[in-house]
């Protein structure tokens, strides 16, 4: 995902529909879209509207996705940050980015804003962390502060994104913060051949094409390696000078990324 440095609340047009499988979880963010379309209906009988959910899953699964097809389907300025751009910062520069950017949101909400690798600043505070450890620190203290400090009906709805909710402070689980936990893991076959369906709309395709299949050849990939996936497919038959792209250019791609993969986690281990 790499969320951009600073989406300065940019206007989307992504929507669910461009989100392929994610059943559940979708059904979970409809509802927090609902909050923001229709705040009165649920603070009517004296409820407090959620201020904040995490999206917890494995890199390029589509959590950065589905938060902006949140606001684009709730038709509001969408704002992010990523954890991991607070790092190596210079001293107080974290907390006022924070801060800037919660003042931003206050002006055009409602909006959501999408915190990126929370877990580079969220870290439960005293243990090892790439940041030195004050600057983190007042960056996570930051943004406790501004969490705290609008009330549940100001219309600002706080997504934040981590593969590791082991590690995060648990100050920034509490009720009236991330309270809300939404899973999205790794596709099953069934959600890869959906993922696989977006992902060829613009892609010129051979008949021949067997989309089931291509989703039984690549299990544990993620939403990411199947764009990347179609991407190689497409770049890989045009090198070839062919007019549609057919099954042995996908065998290609699928080996390549998995390659690549395979690169990826031996630099991990
Ligand atoms: P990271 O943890 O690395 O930030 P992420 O979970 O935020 O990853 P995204 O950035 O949302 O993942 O996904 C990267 C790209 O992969 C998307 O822009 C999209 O092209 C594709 N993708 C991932 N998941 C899906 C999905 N469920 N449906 C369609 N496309 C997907």
């Amino acid at each position: 995902s790499k969320a951009t440095l600073f989406d300065k609340g940019a206007k989307v047009n992504i929507t669910f529909a461009d989100v392929a499988g994610l059943d559940e979880a979708k059904v979970e963010v409809m509802e927090i879209v609902d909050f923001l379309k229709n705040p009165k209906k649920y603070t009517s009988l004296g409820g407090k509207i959620p201020k904040g959910a995490l999206l917890v899953g494995p890199p390029g699964t589509g959590k950065t996705l589905l938060a902006k097809a949140m606001a684009g389907e709730a038709q509001v300025p969408f704002f992010s940050l990523s954890g991991s751009d607070f790092v190596e910062m210079f001293v107080g520069v974290g907390a006022s980015r924070v801060r800037d950017l919660f003042k931003q949101a206050r002006e055009k909400a409602p909006c959501i804003i999408f915190i990126d690798e929370i877990d580079a600043i969220g870290r439960a505070r005293g243990r090892n962390a790439i940041m030195s450890n004050d600057e983190r620190e007042n960056t996570l203290n930051q943004l406790l502060v501004e969490m705290d400090g609008f009330g549940g009906d100001t219309g600002i709805i706080i997504l934040a994104a981590t593969n590791r909710p082991d590690v995060l402070d648990s100050a920034l689980l509490r009720p009236g913060r991330f309270d809300r936990q939404i899973s999205i893991d790794r596709p099953d076959v069934k959600g890869r051949e959906a993922i696989f369906k977006v992902h060829l709309m613009p892609i010129k395709i051979s008949e021949t094409l067997d989309l089931h299949k291509l989703a039984e050849q690549t299990p544990g990939f993620a939403g990411a390696d199947i764009a990347n996936v179609c991407n190689e497919a497409a770049l890989i038959a045009a090198r070839k000078g062919k007019e549609a792209v057919d099954m042995s250019d996908f065998q290609d791609a699928i080996d390549r990324v998995i390659g690549g993969l395979e690169k990826k986690n031996k630099i991990i281990a």
